[in-house]
C-alpha cells in the first residue's frame, strides 16, 4: 500500500474545519454503531454527510439516521471528489480499496468520537453493545498509532468441538466431525495462558465451539479466563439450543461478557427462553437473526497464484480471527479445524505450538508476537472460499442429518492463470 492509502489522524477541531471545506463531498465509510456515532457527532457541529459507504450488499438501498447506504463501487459516478471518514476497524484494507476507486482523501474520526458524548443520544440497542463497539474502535485506533507493543484485536478459544447442531455450512468446520470431543481444560487453561502473558492487550477473547455451553464444566474456564488483566471483553457465542443454569449462568453475570446468540429462527429452539433467562439474570446479550451465511464450509483445492492468494486473504473477514484449539495457535478457525480433522497439513512456521512445554516462555512469546504481527496468506487460504462480503451466500443453519465426508477435491473449472500455483 502507498501514501495515497494512509488514513489521516486529526484533532477534532481541525477534522471539523477539513470537512466544513468540504461540505457536501463527505462520506462516512462504515454503516454500524461507530459510522452512527461519526454522523451524530457530525450533526452536532451541523456538519452533513452525503452517504454511507458499506461492503455489505445487504445494508445497501437502506438509511442510517437518515442518510442513504451505498456499495462503495458505486461511488465514483455519484460522487467523484469525496472525502471520507473511515468509520470501521478495517482502516488499511478500506483505504486501499478506495484508492483503488481513484479515492485519495481519507481521515479517522476517533478524535471527534472521544468528544462526542454518545449517551445523551436515542439508541435502539443497549448502551453496554455501542459501548463495546465504540470501545473496539477506539483500541483498533490505539493499536495502529501505538508503538512496539502487541495489541491483539481478538483470539477464538475453542472450548469444545461439540455442537448441538449440525450445519451443513458451517464455516469452523463442525460438520465434519466425526466424533467430535471436548478440548482438555489444562492444555486450554495454559496455552491461553501463555498467549496472555505473550502479548500486552487483547480487545475480546471470544469463547466459542462448535456450542461452547455443551463444554463439561464451562464455568471453571470461563472464570479462568476472567482472571486476565489484559482482556478488555469476553465474548461468549451461543446458538440459541441451550438454557445455562446454575454455575454455568453465574459465571457470566461478569460486566466484562458478552453473550452473542445466533438466531436461526425455528432451530433455536430456546432462544426466547434464554433471553428471558439472560434478562432476568442481568447478563448482557445480543441477539442477531442469520438468515444468510458466506458460502465457505467446502474444503476445496483451488488453483490460485501467490498474488490471488494473497488477495484472498487480505480481502477476508476472518485474516485476523487468530484460533486457539488443542493448543496450538492457528491464523483462523478455517486453518484450525481443517488442520485438526486431518483435512490439510499442518505447516510449522503458521501454527504456535502454545501448550508444548518444550518450548520456551521466551521463544513461545517470539513467535506469538511475530505471529500477531503478520498479514501474509497461510496454506489453508488454498482450500477455503475466502471470506468476503462478496462471496456466495448460502441459508443459514441448514442442518445436515450426519457428518459430512472429507473428501477434499479441486476446483473444477480453474481460474486463467499464467503464474505457477501455490
Ligand atoms: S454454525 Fe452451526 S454447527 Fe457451526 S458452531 Fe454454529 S451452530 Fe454449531
Ligand atoms: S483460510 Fe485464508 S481465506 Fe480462509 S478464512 Fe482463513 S485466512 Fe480467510
Amino acid at each position: 500500500m502507498n501514501d495515497d492509502s494512509m488514513c489521516t489522524v486529526l484533532s477534532a477541531q481541525e477534522l471539523i474545519r477539513k470537512l466544513k471545506e468540504n461540505d457536501g463531498q463527505i462520506v462516512i465509510f462504515g454503516a454500524g454503531f461507530v459510522g452512527e456515532l461519526t454522523r451524530l457527532a457530525l450533526a452536532e457541529h451541523g456538519i452533513e454527510c452525503a452517504y454511507f459507504a458499506d461492503n455489505n450488499p445487504e445494508k445497501e438501498g437502506h438509511c442510517l439516521r437518515g442518510v442513504p447506504i451505498v456499495l462503495p463501487e458505486s461511488l465514483p459516478e455519484r460522487l467523484p471528489d469525496a472525502v471520507f471518514l473511515i468509520a470501521t476497524i478495517a482502516v488499511d484494507l478500506i483505504t486501499h480499496q478506495l484508492s483503488g476507486l481513484g479515492y485519495s482523501t481519507f481521515w479517522d474520526p476517533v478524535e471527534l468520537i472521544r468528544q462526542f458524548e454518545w449517551r445523551k443520544a436515542e439508541w435502539s440497542t443497549p448502551h453496554a453493545i455501542v459501548e463495546r463497539a465504540i470501545s473496539l474502535y477506539d483500541f483498533s485506533s490505539a493499536a495502529r498509532t501505538g508503538s512496539d507493543k502487541c495489541y491483539v484485536k481478538s483470539l477464538d478459544a475453542v472450548l469444545t468441538e461439540k455442537c448441538s447442531l449440525r450445519c451443513k455450512d458451517c464455516a469452523n468446520l463442525m460438520q465434519y466431525y466425526e466424533k467430535p470431543a471436548d478440548c482438555n481444560q489444562a492444555e486450554l487453561w495454559h496455552s491461553l495462558d501463555r498467549f496472555m502473558a505473550s502479548i500486552d492487550r487483547i480487545f475480546e477473547l471470544r469463547i466459542l465451539g462448535g456450542e461452547p455451553l455443551l463444554m463439561k464444566n464451562f464455568h471453571e474456564s470461563i472464570r479462568h479466563f476472567l482472571t486476565y488483566k489484559n482482556c478488555d471483553y469476553l465474548i461468549v457465542y451461543t446458538n440459541g439450543t441451550i438454557v445455562p443454569k446454575g454455575e454455568n449462568l453465574e459465571c457470566l453475570k461478569d460486566p466484562r461478557i458478552l453473550v452473542s446468540i445466533s438466531d436461526y429462527g425455528p432451530i433455536s429452539r430456546n432462544l426466547q427462553n434464554l433471553c428471558d433467562t439472560f434478562q432476568e439474570n442481568g447478563i448482557i446479550h445480543l441477539t442477531s437473526v442469520q438468515t444468510r451465511w458466506q458460502d465457505c464450509g467446502d474444503i476445496i483445492l483451488r488453483k490460485r497464484s501467490r498474488e490471488q492468494l494473497q488477495k484472498v486473504f487480505e480481502e477476508c473477514c476472518a485474516n485476523d480471527a487468530f484460533t486457539l484449539l488443542h493448543g496450538k495457535l492457528y491464523r483462523c478457525p478455517f486453518a484450525a479445524h481443517a488442520v485438526n480433522l486431518g483435512a490439510i497439513q499442518p505447516v510449522a512456521d503458521e501454527i504456535v505450538s502454545l501448550g508444548d512445554d518444550g518450548i520456551s516462555d521466551e521463544e513461545i512469546q517470539r513467535q506469538t508476537r511475530n505471529f500477531c504481527g503478520k498479514h501474509s496468506f497461510v496454506s489453508a487460504c488454498s482450500f477455503c472460499a475466502g471470506r468476503d462480503f462478496r462471496c456466495d451466500a448460502v441459508p443459514a443453519a441448514v442442518q445436515a442429518k450426519k457428518p459430512l465426508m472429507i473428501s477434499i477435491r479441486e476446483e473444477s473449472a480453474p481460474e486463467p492463470e499464467s503464474e505457477a500455483s501455490y
